[in-house]
């Protein structure tokens, strides 16, 4: 937690930078490309960090018997 980012707003998902309205979410058609070129190449990382709103329930274990 070393950006003071605003939690409601979002960066660019790219490089962080502020998003223009012509670009959004990223800040430059060059990050867009980026993003595109990431999703053509089949790279592309789905961030599976979640809004820990709630308390995920954990995995209930197989109960033995
Ligand atoms: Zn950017």
């Amino acid at each position: 937690m070393k950006t003071p980012a605003k939690k409601t707003t979002r960066g660019c998902p790219i490089c962080g930078k502020p998003p223009v309205e012509k670009y959004r979410p990223f800040c430059s058609k060059r990050c867009a490309d980026v993003d595109l070129n990431r999703w053509l190449t089949g790279a592309y990382a789905i961030p599976v960090v979640a809004d820990e709103d709630e308390d995920g329930e954990p995995p209930s274990e197989p109960t033995p018997g």
